[in-house]
């Protein structure tokens, strides 16, 4: 089938982004949020990125406001109705996307594919409060996601080849790198990167180094671009919690324990950049 029009649900740090590579990329998207003024805030940032890009001379000048004039902005998931693919990039909370993929189900043509944004909570779960779990899937793409070449394609167990093939051609359309992971706790992406996270933050709390040694250790020894703790504290120190969380309870493996510093750090409210503390400290 031809995916042609594109509905993303939620407008903030990731749905912005997803719906700007579709955009750019000659598609139309319905975007919706729960508020106008979520929805207007997310445009605005969408523009400032594309005047961003047209000022390094990625884009031409003319492609800002040709990409900006196709997206439309709705909150009522109704607008989505003749969409071919629906990409829900809503807050990671299990009840509010099932209750988001249930109306869906109900609401779109039964060809039309479904796709989440998720970080840690199973395709699988998701597409069974569907009809449609072989037209279900992950699509986990990466901050920044104009910028960001990965995206997870992540298969549920019931997810067909036809969609799963769909999927990452339109993806590759994109501009992007499709890389196919199975429906476990993390996928690979938070599988690997969370752990070495965590650890860094075990070796802060058991004073092996400092915050800055872990970092520089990790950057001029690996060649990492940014060391783990800078990286938490940019992904959001709650949402590190979060994942480990998931992957501790999950697949019930003492080595995915998250660092007693962590829990303490988010029970403080440093969060990192958001909120000013976390490893590091941020000017306002
Ligand atoms: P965010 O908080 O910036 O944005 C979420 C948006 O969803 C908000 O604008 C909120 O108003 C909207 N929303 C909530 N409930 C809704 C509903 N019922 N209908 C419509 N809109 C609704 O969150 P984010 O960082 O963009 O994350 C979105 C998803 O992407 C999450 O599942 C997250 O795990 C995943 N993700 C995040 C990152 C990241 O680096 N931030 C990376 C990969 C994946």
């Amino acid at each position: 089938m031809q995916i042609k029009k594109i509905g993303v649900i939620g407008g903030g740090t990731m749905g912005n982004g997803i719906a700007h590579v579709f955009a750019q990329n000659g598609h139309d998207v319905i975007l919706v949020d729960l508020k106008d003024e979520f929805l207007e805030k997310a445009l605005t940032t969408i523009r400032k990125n594309l005047e961003r890009q047209a000022k390094k001379g990625v884009i031409a000048d003319k492609d800002v406001d040709e990409t900006l004039g196709k997206i439309s902005i709705s909150t009522e998931l109704e607008a989505l109705s003749a969409a071919d693919l629906v990409i829900e990039a809503a807050t990671e909370n299990g009840e509010v996307k099932k209750d988001i993929f249930r109306k869906l189900d109900a609401l779109l043509s039964e060809n039309a594919i479904l796709a989440s944004n998720t970080s840690s909570i199973s395709i699988t779960e998701l597409a069974a409060v569907t009809q449609r779990a072989d037209k279900f899937i992950g699509m986990h793409f990466f901050n920044p996601v104009p910028v960001m070449k990965l995206v997870e394609v992540i298969r549920g167990l019931a997810t067909s080849d036809a969609t799963f093939s769909a999927v990452m051609e339109l993806s590759k359309l994109l501009g992007k790198e499709p890389v196919a992971v199975n429906d476990y706790p993390g996928f690979v992406s938070n599988r690997v990167l969370m752990p070495m996270i965590n650890e860094a933050i075990f070796c802060v709390m058991e004073g092996v180094a400092t915050a800055e040694a872990v970092d520089a250790v990790m950057k001029l020894g690996m060649a990492h671009p940014m060391g783990p703790l800078t990286l938490a504290d940019f992904i959001g120190l709650d949402v590190c919690l979060h994942i480990m969380e998931v992957l501790h309870t999950q697949l019930g493996d003492g080595k995915y324990r998250p660092c007693p510093l962590l829990r303490k750090m988010v029970a403080a409210g440093y969060l990192g950049r958001k909120s000013g503390k976390g490893f590091y400290e941020y000017g306002s």
